[in-house]
């Protein structure tokens, strides 16, 4: 059974006492998994097998499936970032990924035990990471980004009321999207 009301509300006042005001609720079982998102992981990401918090060290498209389908209340938030340099994304990302983990803690000590972070970009605390969970700098703060969990992130975020496009240069606005599991 998803959240009631007033348990939607304790969640709501934690996101806007920490200045969170773009997101919208949706039901996991409408997160898209999907096996292409972890081909372009493998093909075509550069951070494939070189990240703590990336593919391979993610679960199986089938696990990750059964993971989103374990939970009945998400919370998907959004960020617009423009970048001058390409360089500048790698800082933004730890910036935001760090609250990030700050939310999670503040959702789980508010009593909903399941709460788990889903990272905007890729995890990013390290300016090198050493890219295996085995030996990770801060492996009690890494946590996957959603593509990481072969989420498809441009059909669920459009399902959902987002706008998203691809990008074809570094000076376009990027919108990330970063998910808390909640309940
Ligand atoms: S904390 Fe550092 S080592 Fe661990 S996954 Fe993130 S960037 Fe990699």
């Amino acid at each position: 059974m998803g959240l009631n009301i007033k348990q939607r509300k304790k969640v709501e006042d934690i996101l806007k006492l920490n200045n969170y005001t773009d997101y919208k609720w949706t039901d996991p079982k409408k997160i898209i998994v999907s096996q292409w998102v972890r081909m372009k992981c493998k093909f075509g990401c550069g951070e494939y097998g070189r990240g703590g918090a990336c593919p391979p060290e993610t679960p199986a498209v089938a696990e990750c499936k059964e993971f989103f389908n374990e939970y009945e209340d998400a919370v998907i938030l959004h960020f617009e970032g423009l970048m001058d340099k390409p360089e500048d994304r790698h800082t933004w990302s730890a910036r935001i990924n760090n609250k990030l983990v700050q939310l999670e803690r503040a959702v789980f000590t508010a009593g909903f035990e399941r709460a788990f972070q889903l990272f905007m970009d890729s995890c990013s605390f390290c300016k090198d990471c050493t890219g295996s969970r085995e030996t990770c700098e801060k492996p009690r703060m890494a946590r996957p980004a959603p593509e990481a969990m072969a989420v498809d992130v441009y059909t669920t975020v459009r399902q959902a009321g987002f706008t998203i496009n691809v990008l074809t240069d570094y000076d376009q606005k990027m919108d990330r999207f970063a998910f808390l599991m909640v309940h």
